[in-house]
């Protein structure tokens, strides 16, 4: 079943608007900006764009068609295969990724942690990544949860705030939860279904 989340697309007449979360109708405007001397200059190559919700009237800013403003906007939402709990927590960070991006962090890490455990089925959390780098999950993933500060010397315990998270930080544990999902969950359950159709594959 696909979801019904609209996420905000550029020039989208309708999507689920990252401030009140309903789906609703948007209003567009481009923004001309002009000098305010009598030089009448204006900044070429700058798209600058606001889109207003018809339910909240809150705005968002838009750059060459991406959206700045809300932080929120930005955030993917889970995929489909995410278990539940953990997709509870991821999209527990996506709400208040704009109030807080230090705690939609710390939520962010416990939620990988639950899916690392869940998937590797280890105990301790390097175990478990190598239990998943042997199930085909990419030796860079371990580059990428010393970098979020997952493992290593610098890690951040699960549900911690640390005060050096930022935006940046939350986004790449949105879309870092999300790849591994699609690795080690979606892709294997897609080649089964495949292999499953194949003629060669019937019961003998
Ligand atoms: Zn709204």
């Amino acid at each position: 079943m696909k979801s019904e989340y609209v996420l905000p697309w550029f020039k989208g007449e309708g999507y689920h608007c990252p401030h009140c979360g309903v789906f609703a109708h948007q209003h567009w405007y481009d923004v001309t900006l002009e000098d305010d001397s009598e030089k009448g200059t204006s900044i070429a190559g700058a798209v600058l764009s606001v889109s207003t919700c018809e339910k909240c009237s809150n705005f968002a800013l838009w750059i060459d068609g991406n959206i700045i403003y809300p932080v929120s906007g930005k955030a993917p939402l889970p995929l489909e295969d995410m278990p539940g709990e953990i997709k509870k927590e991821f999209l527990e960070a996506r709400s208040i990724l704009d109030a807080s991006p230090r705690s939609a962090t710390a939520l962010l890490r416990s939620a990988l942690e639950k899916l690392i455990s869940h998937l590797g089925e280890k105990e301790d959390v390097i175990d478990n990544i190598e239990n998943l780098k042997n199930r085909g999950l990419d030796a860079k993933f371990q580059q990428a949860l010393h970098s979020v500060r997952m493992i290593g010397e610098e890690a951040v315990n699960p549900g911690q705030i640390d005060p050096g998270d930022d935006e940046d930080t939350a986004l790449i544990l949105f879309n870092l939860t999300n790849l591994i999902v699609d690795t080690l969950i979606t892709q294997p359950r897609m080649v089964d279904e495949i292999l499953e159709k194949l003629p060669g594959s019937k019961k003998k």
